[in-house]
């Protein structure tokens, strides 16, 4: 079952997220290796968009916020796109864009930021956005303070927190063929009450980013290696971590709470990217072929269109049936 684990560390202003996603995870791979058109993800492509989805819900979990969480990377190289998207309710779908083929040992920056323009989009999109109202969106590079190319999407994130949300945050991500997980110390800020389980805030050296506890975490968090993420549950991951801290632990979100695999595509959705195309452009296609068809790249889904359907998105674009979201 994939989970959510949230804790903090009694009194001190640091807190954390572990994520693993077990079924949610194969869904997502699954779904592709069923779908003829592109086969299943090779695997550096596959560990990647693996820690991208487990970063998203790490990130969605995190923030309190009413609206889709969309992480991107937009490549240079052979993996043009790869985009992860995670709603309020952890209902989670990914898919990634590859053009031509991947060696085995495929780095970071080989897959996506070849010429070192590749970049990774945060974007926040409100759930009843008001017309004319722009999602929230942050963009940063995939090379650190020195124009290096970064080899691990962790460092990108975390180059990405410091930059947008001004917190200190340590991120370990990992991912194979049946498991995504993920695992977020982040440091509190010291106003209000940032930390709800903690007593006092202790001195006013976190202003400063010099804060000790959080070093301290976050040095125990980064000695987490990829094998143990990927192969041992969450109490054991806590306790080999932080057996000398003070962690006091939420209660899960897992099952339907927690986060599932779950597609936002619809036929009226795909009607009115038609309707985008244009009449001649459909008409063009229809005098090759008997149907329009149009598969969903996330799920897997194949829409069809045939001539009357067409001409009746074309001829009344205001009366597409009602949004009634997933139809499978
Ligand atoms: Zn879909």
């Amino acid at each position: 079952m994939s989970e959510i684990h949230k804790f903090l560390f009694e009194g001190l202003p640091v807190r954390g997220v572990l994520v693993r996603l077990t079924d949610a995870w194969r869904e997502i791979l699954s779904r592709r290796a069923n779908n003829t058109t592109h086969g299943a993800y090779p695997v550096p492509l596959q560990n990647l968009l693996g820690e991208m989805t487990a970063a998203a819900v790490l990130m969605q979990s995190n923030i309190k916020f009413d609206g889709a969480l969309v992480l991107q990377i937009f490549g240079d190289g052979p993996v043009k796109l790869a985009v992860v998207e995670v709603q309020p309710d952890f209902g989670l779908r990914a898919t990634a864009t590859l053009n031509g083929t991947l060696d085995e040992a495929a780095s970071l920056s080989q897959m996506v930021n070849v010429d070192n323009v590749g970049r990774c989009a945060i974007t926040l999109d409100p759930q009843n956005r008001q017309p004319g109202q722009q999602p929230y969106q942050g963009v940063v590079p995939l090379f650190g303070d020195n124009h290096e190319k970064l080899e691990k999407f962790s460092d990108v994130l975390q180059h990405y927190m410091l930059q947008s949300e001004q917190l200190d945050t340590t991120l370990v991500l990992a991912a194979d063929d049946q498991v995504a997980a993920g695992l977020l110390i982040q440091r509190l800020p010291m106003q209000g009450v940032g930390n709800l389980a903690g007593s006092a805030p202790r001195a006013h050296e976190d202003d400063i980013g010099l804060n000790e506890d959080y070093k301290r975490i976050a040095l125990l968090a980064a000695t987490l290696k990829r094998e143990e993420l990927l192969t041992l549950d969450a109490s054991t991951i806590l306790h080999r971590l932080f057996w000398d801290e003070s962690v006091v632990r939420f209660d899960p979100l897992q099952g339907e709470q927690g986060p599932h695999f779950a597609c936002t595509c619809s036929r009226e959705r795909v009607s009115r990217m038609l309707l985008s195309l244009g009449a001649q452009e459909a008409e063009s296609i229809l005098q090759e072929r008997p149907d329009i068809e149009v598969g969903c790249d996330f799920c897997g889904q194949q829409y069809r269109f045939d001539a009357v359907d067409a001409a009746l998105i074309f001829r009344q674009p205001d009366q597409l049936p009602p949004a009634t979201g997933a139809v499978h």
